[in-house]
């Protein structure tokens, strides 16, 4: 079942529309000068949830370091996550490296190119498996994801949550129904590159619209409306204050635990969910799980605000001066200038300049 039924001669001459339009203006990207279907993958996985723009510098130094599957298969799984550093979602990078091993042993190496091996590698799932196999090999699959689901949405004019299950499958039976069977890699990332540039959240353009001619939304004149505005969960708002320790020689401790999607299970500054006084409460977090006495003053660095997912979270670090840094089982003790070394968030980052900034005046190596 397809939302968009059209007679062979209008599909084709539908797709030729659409092929010839991305021949001629697709973006210049360095996924796209590639068959590598280790490339492709890398590319895939990094723009999850993320924009080309800032995928690109990433790429290209995850590339430098782990050129092929067999580099990054072999690496440490911190040396990944150290190249992942920045770009959010680290079980990305976890699921890629394992991915990565199981193909060196599983498939001499090279990304499978069935479909159904594909899909039982960590972190791929059935868009990123027809997005690798068909620009990569040519496989006939026809991709559905949210930008080609809006596409789709309103060349059929589709009304009403897309991500119903019965709605998400008719979509992605009409991906398969349009696919361009000859040419599947340049037809899947034609229609990416349609949502991406043209067919966009909002406002579409459909003056540039190289399939305007076929589309009903817009001659229903409800483009802008498509697809219906999911109902979002209502935010969780929560506060957490951060101990920046930090001691005469510039070391500060760090452990890998704790709020798992703010810091992602990279290496964080010890943090505690707060109600009210975040000083007092930290101080006494401190004194009671590290068995440090906080007898100097804790200098808040500056709130800041971290959205994810449905989370909002306000982070309140502190630095925190002690004479000797606790022991701790799991945890590191690296300079305060150097942390930037180990895999760390962008919210630790953060952190960690604030600190740096406000105690430049003591010696820290
Ligand atoms: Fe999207 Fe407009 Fe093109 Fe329809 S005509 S596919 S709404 S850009």
């Amino acid at each position: 079942m397809s939302f968009i039924a059209l007679a062979p001669r209008e599909l084709r001459k539908f797709r030729r529309k659409l092929l010839a339009w991305f021949a001629a203006g697709q973006r210049d990207l360095p996924w796209r000068k590639t068959k590598d279907p280790y490339r492709i993958w890398l590319s895939e996985i990094m723009l999850q949830q993320t924009r080309v723009a800032a995928v690109l510098p990433y790429y290209s130094k995850f590339l430098a370091r782990f050129p092929n599957l067999a580099a990054l298969a072999r690496a440490r799984t911190e040396a990944v996550l150290q190249r992942w550093a920045g770009l959010g979602y680290y079980s990305r990078a976890r699921n890629l490296h394992r991915a990565a091993k199981e193909i060196l042993v599983r498939h001499g190496g090279r990304f499978p190119r069935g479909y159904d091996a594909a899909l039982s590698l960590p972190g791929i799932g059935r868009y990123t498996a027809s997005a690798v196999l068909s620009i990569a090999y040519g496989e006939p699959l026809g991709v559905l994801d949210g930008n080609v689901a809006r596409v789709l949405a309103r060349l059929g004019a589709v009304r009403g949550d897309l991500r119903a299950p019965a709605t998400w499958k008719k979509l992605d039976d009409t991906a398969h129904t349009l696919l361009a069977r000859d040419a599947p890699g340049d037809w899947n990332q034609a229609m990416m590159e349609l949502g991406a540039t043209v067919c966009t959240p909002k406002s579409p353009r459909c003056a540039e619209c190289p399939v305007a001619a076929w589309c009903r939304a817009r001659k229903l004149g409800i483009a802008g409306e498509l697809p219906a505005a999911r109902a979002k969960p209502k935010p969780v708002r929560l506060t957490l204050a951060a101990a920046v320790l930090l001691d005469p020689r510039g070391k500060t401790l760090v452990i890998r635990k704790g709020d798992g999607a703010l810091f992602s299970r990279l290496w964080q500054f010890p943090v505690l969910e707060i109600t009210a006084n975040g000083a007092a409460q930290l101080r006494q977090h401190l004194e009671k799980t590290f068995g440090l006495t906080v007898d100097g003053r804790m200098t808040p660095l500056g709130a800041a605000r971290h959205t994810v997912t449905f989370r909002q979270v306000r982070l309140e670090p502190y630095l925190v001066r002690v004479v000797k840094l606790p022991e701790v089982q799991g945890a590191r003790k690296p300079s305060l200038m150097r942390l930037a070394d180990l895999p760390i968030s962008s919210a630790t980052r953060k952190i960690a300049d604030a600190a740096i900034a406000y105690s430049s005046g003591v010696p820290i190596h």
